[in-house]
Order: C-alpha cells, then structure tokens, then sequence
C-alpha cells in the first residue's frame, strides 16, 4: 500500500483505520517480559550460589555423583560435579564390558549402581591447574580421552574418561552480565513506558504533542510507517 500522492504530507501518513489521537498513539511497551524476569532473577541467584560454593570449596568437596548401569549388566555411566577449591569440576565416564555382568559387579564394589549420590572430601585442587597454557592458568580445563580399551579381573572393558574445569570468577562474570543485562533492559522498558504514557518520545523523551508521528528530535516513528513518500 503505497500513498504518497501530492496530497500525502511527510510524517503523516493515511491509514485505513487510523488510531485514535492523543496520547495512547503511542504504543506502550513497558510491560515486563516474564522470561526476562526469570532470567534476570535466575542470574543474581546463581550469583549467590557461585559465592556460595566458592566459600564452602575453600574447605569441603561436595561431588554430587549420578550413577547408572544398564539392564543388562555390561555398561556403566558415571556424571560427578565437584565443588572445588577454584572451581567447578565436572566428569564423564564411560565403561563397557564384554561380560554382561560385570558392570554390574564393579558398580557395586564401588556402591555406585544407580542413582544419585552426595559425598565430601578435603577440598579438590583444579586438576588442570600445572597444564601450562593461558587458559589453564586462569582456571579452565578439559580433557577428552576419547575410548580406550583394559582388561582387568572383570575381563576386557573399553571405558573413556572425560572431564573439564570451569573456574568461579568465570561463572561471577558471566551471570553478573546476564544479570546486568536483564535488570538494565528492564529499566530501558520502563522508562519507554512512562515516556510513552506521558506523551514524550520514548526514544529521546521530546515532546511528541505536537508531532504525534515522528519525533522531531531524534527521527524515531511513534509507530511503524506503513509507507513513507519517495
Ligand atoms: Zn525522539
């Protein structure tokens, strides 16, 4: 739909149903999005949380281990997060044996058959702290062992040994910019929202009463132009 003829002015353009004139031209855009909410609320209580196990890894491991073994009794998964003394430490192991069975037995000499387990030791140095590089030294590491294959008492068993270390003040940097984020978005809504309701361009807050299209300030259309003159 393209009305530009001679009698179209610039700015004002003709719409089959124009709104109506005052200040609810302007749409209101200040409503709080909730997954904005949540996510900026969920960022400064994970914030809490790292603090939280940053103070209590200085002194106690916490590994919250979650164990499986299949049906069958040959296959073994282990998933562990450590809270370390730096970080947060996280493994994943595999095991397969040839003798069905045999998982089983070795799941439960270690009294890890299935489920979910919580145990605490002195606290957990990061493993990959002495590997060299930059990034070791600021508290990353991962390790991907990719499958080998042993034999022991249970037989032959192919097993692979994953595992990585993410360091707290990384965790801090990324919720606090989420956090950041969120909490600033909201208050970029709002304060369009109360421009917007007092007549004002939510862009720059001009006053808008007197050009209730376009703001003469900084250009921004109250709302979407359906068409513009050439
Ligand atoms: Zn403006």
């Amino acid at each position: 739909m393209r009305r530009s003829g001679p009698g179209a002015r610039r700015g004002q353009v003709t719409r089959a149903a124009p709104p109506p004139r005052g200040g609810d031209r302007i749409p209101m855009r200040h409503r709080l999005s909730p997954i904005l909410f949540v996510l900026s609320a969920l960022s400064l209580v994970l914030i809490v949380v790292v603090i939280a196990a940053c103070v209590r890894g200085k002194r106690t491991a916490d590994w919250l281990e979650w164990h499986r073994t299949d049906p069958i009794g040959n296959q073994w998964r282990a998933v562990d997060v450590v809270i370390g003394k730096s970080g947060i430490y996280a493994s994943w192991q595999w095991f397969e044996f040839d003798t069905p069975g045999k998982a089983l037995e070795y799941a439960q000499r270690l009294s890890r058959v299935s489920g979910l387990a919580h145990t605490m030791t002195p606290p957990q140095p990061n493993p990959f702290a002495d590997g060299g590089s930059f990034w070791n030294r600021a508290g990353f590491g991962y390790e991907l062992s990719g499958v080998s294959e042993a034999s022991s008492s249970d037989g032959t068993y192919r097993f692979r040994f994953d595992n990585a270390h993410v360091p707290y003040w990384a965790l801090i940097l990324v919720f606090s910019a989420a956090g950041t984020h969120s909490v600033r978005t909201v208050f970029a809504r709002r304060r369009r929202g109360r421009r917007a309701a007092a007549g004002r361009c939510p862009s720059c807050g001009y006053d808008l009463r007197a050009t209730p299209d376009r703001c003469p300030e900084c250009g921004a259309f109250s709302q979407p132009p359906a068409t513009t003159a050439a």
